[in-house]
Order: C-alpha cells, then sequence, then structure tokens
C-alpha cells in the first residue's frame, strides 16, 4: 500500500570518546554520526528491505550532506528532506556517565531539524504512503507535530497504517500541546512501542494488563513492549502475549536501540512475517545496534541480521 513515512528531527551526533560527566572541561570528541529518531528508524526500515521514506529538514552543510548521503545510500527515499539555506543541521552532543546515563547539548529547535512544514514534495510522499511512524520526541516541534497531524490523517483515511513509539526524553519540554498532540496520535494508532513507563504514559491508565485494555478497547491492535536486555513482548487483544529473550551481546553504546527495534519490526510486520518472527528480527536489530559506537552505526539489512541471529545466543530469562 506505500511506503513507511517517518517526520521528525534529523540530526549528527558528536560523542565523548571519554566517559564522564558533561562538558564542564575541553573532552576529545567523535563525530559526526547522522542521528535522530525518526532517522535511526527509517534506515533500519530500509535496510532490512522495506520501501521507507523521510520526512525532515537538515542545513546546507557537511553534517547535512553526510547525513542525507548516508540515508540514500541506504535505501531511504529523500524526496520530501528540505535542505534549508539559513539553519545548520541540527546537533547531539554526548557524553556518557559511568552509570550509563547521558549528558546532552542539544540544538534542534534552533535547528534545521526543527524547521520544516507541509510541502508540496511532503504532500506528494504522504498521499501515497501506507504507514505512518510517529516518534513522541517529533510532537514537541510545532512545525513538525502539524506535519505529523496532517500526514496521519491522510494515510489512515487511505486505509494505511500507524505506528507510535511515546519516546518521551526527560530532556524534552512536554507543554499542553504536545499532551494534547500525542493523546490524538494514541487514538489513530494501529501498533504501540513503548518502552518503559511510557505504556502507562500512552494509556493514561497505571498497572499494565490495565493499560493493555484501555489502549485494546481505543483500537491499538498490537503493543510491542521494549524491555532492554530483558528482551521484549507483543501484546494482542485476545491473544496469548508473544515473548523472545534478548541477545546476548556486550553493549557499547545503547543510543538507537529502540529505534532499530521499531524500525525492523514494523518493517518486517508489513512484509507479512509473523509475530514471532518480527520480533526475532527486531530483537537482532536493536542488540546489534548497541555493539557499535553511533545511533545507527549498526542498523543491520536482513542478510546481516540473519547473519547475528545465527551467531548469537540468547541472553537467560
Ligand atoms: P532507546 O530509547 O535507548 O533507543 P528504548 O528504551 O526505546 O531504547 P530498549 O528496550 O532499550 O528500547 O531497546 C530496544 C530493544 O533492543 C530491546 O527490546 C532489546 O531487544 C534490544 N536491546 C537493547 N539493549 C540491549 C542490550 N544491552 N542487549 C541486548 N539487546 C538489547
Amino acid at each position: 500500500l506505500g511506503p513507511t513515512i517517518c517526520a521528525g528531527e534529523i540530526l549528527v551526533e558528536i560523542m565523548a570518546t571519554s566517559v564522564g560527566e558533561g562538558f564542564s572541561a575541553p573532552v576529545e570528541m567523535i563525530g559526526p554520526y547522522p542521528s535522530g529518531a525518526p532517522a535511526i528508524f527509517i534506515d533500519q526500515c530500509a535496510r532490512v528491505g522495506g520501501s521507507a521514506a523521510m520526512i525532515g529538514a537538515v542545513g546546507r552543510d557537511d553534517f547535512g550532506r553526510v547525513t542525507l548521503d548516508r540515508l540514500a545510500a541506504d535505501g531511504v527515499d529523500i524526496s520530501a528532506v528540505a535542505v534549508d539555506p539559513d539553519h545548520p543541521t541540527g546537533t547531539a552532543f554526548v557524553r556518557y556517565r559511568p552509570d550509563g546515563d547521558r549528558d546532552f547539548v542539544y540544538n534542534i529547535t534552533r535547528s534545521a531539524a526543527a524547521r520544516f512544514g507541509w510541502t508540496d514534495a511532503v504532500e506528494a510522499l504522504a498521499a501515497r504512503a501506507g504507514h505512518l511512524h510517529v516518534m513522541g520526541s517529533a510532537l514537541v516541534m510545532a512545525g513538525a507535530a502539524e506535519v505529523i497531524e496532517a500526514a496521519a490523517r491522510l494515510v489512515k483515511a487511505r486505509g494505511g497504517t500507524l505506528s507510535l513509539d511515546p519516546n518521551l526524553r526527560k530532556e524534552l519540554a512536554y507543554g499542553a500541546d504536545t499532551e494534547r498532540r500525542f493523546a490524538e496520535i494514541v487514538a489513530m494508532t494501529d501498533l504501540l512501542l513503548p518502552s518503559g513507563d511510557e505504556l502507562q504514559r500512552a494509556s493514561g491508565v497505571e498497572g499494565r494488563d490495565a493499560a493493555l485494555a484501555r489502549l485494546f478497547a481505543m483500537g491499538v491492535r498490537e503493543v510491542a513492549l521494549k524491555q532492554g536486555r530483558a528482551g521484549a513482548t507483543v501484546h494482542r487483544p485476545d491473544l496469548p502475549p508473544v515473548h523472545a529473550e534478548a541477545f546476548a551481546v556486550d553493549e557499547i553504546d545503547p543510543t538507537g536501540a529502540g529505534d532499530c527495534f521499531g524500525g525492523a519490526y514494523v518493517t518486517c510486520r508489513r512484509l507479512g512475517l509473523s509475530v514471532e518472527d518480527a520480533l526475532t528480527y527486531a530483537n537482532a536489530a536493536g542488540a546489534r545496534n548497541v555493539t557499535m559506537r553511533g545511533p545507527m552505526e549498526g542498523a543491520g539489512t536482513r542478510a546481516d541480521l540473519d547473519r547475528f541471529i545465527a551467531a548469537t545466543p540468547r541472553r537467560a530469562p
């Protein structure tokens, strides 16, 4: 029914090579690495063999060029990505703390990443898309949120489907407008991909079973709950849950695991794979990505993931 599309922030990430707290003294950094949760998601969709297209903006600079070249090389349609001559490509500087937490310095809202709107190219793409994936992180940007809302209505009106990764970030401010938009998107969601307490946030209900019941009553048909090193579980109405343990890997860089999981899961389901098989690929995509430095460097192709699955044991439950 047409490509999977995703609209939102396209960034480069530049990371400290040493573990520590913040940036209060000079540290060695490495980058730029293509990043931004929506960009990581759509890159993984294309890499596992789905038809995938991105909506967003980069600056007219090397950071933008590096990122667009990468998305295009991996098979993402970038015809609806604007190149903004007046604002630089969005950036995220990151440093890992010893406890695994991260300190960020972002330039999103004042960069090209947040300054895109509805264009003829976006309209043409949304009019032929079969699936829209929404990243909650993109809904905090007013322009992006309007594009997402309009695309959601178009895609759903022509019988397409919608997935949502709530992707709530403690660094981002969620005002009343974002909460309202978030609730509107939840009401249109077919497949929800939450982690941590996002199940409660999306449903507005405490407790896993009550939250799932509320979401199913609202029309959600599948919930893929991401559980980090504990793997993932898919819940559907009136069917037993399907759980898969995570793969046993050494984590080098956790950024992007959830986005790669989502890109692989959504694409495999759209390609007609069973929940069990899609879950295996999604767990593998998340696990493979954490073994490499850089937010989307470990996003594997279908062949990469097949090799990874054959060679990697599962973690013990
Ligand atoms: P993020 O926001 O950091 O991208 P998330 O919270 O949305 O991630 P996670 O549950 O951390 O999502 O990761 C998604 C999936 O990736 C997990 O369900 C698991 O399959 C895989 N994964 C993540 N971290 C690891 C790990 N350390 N070892 C093995 N698999 C992992």
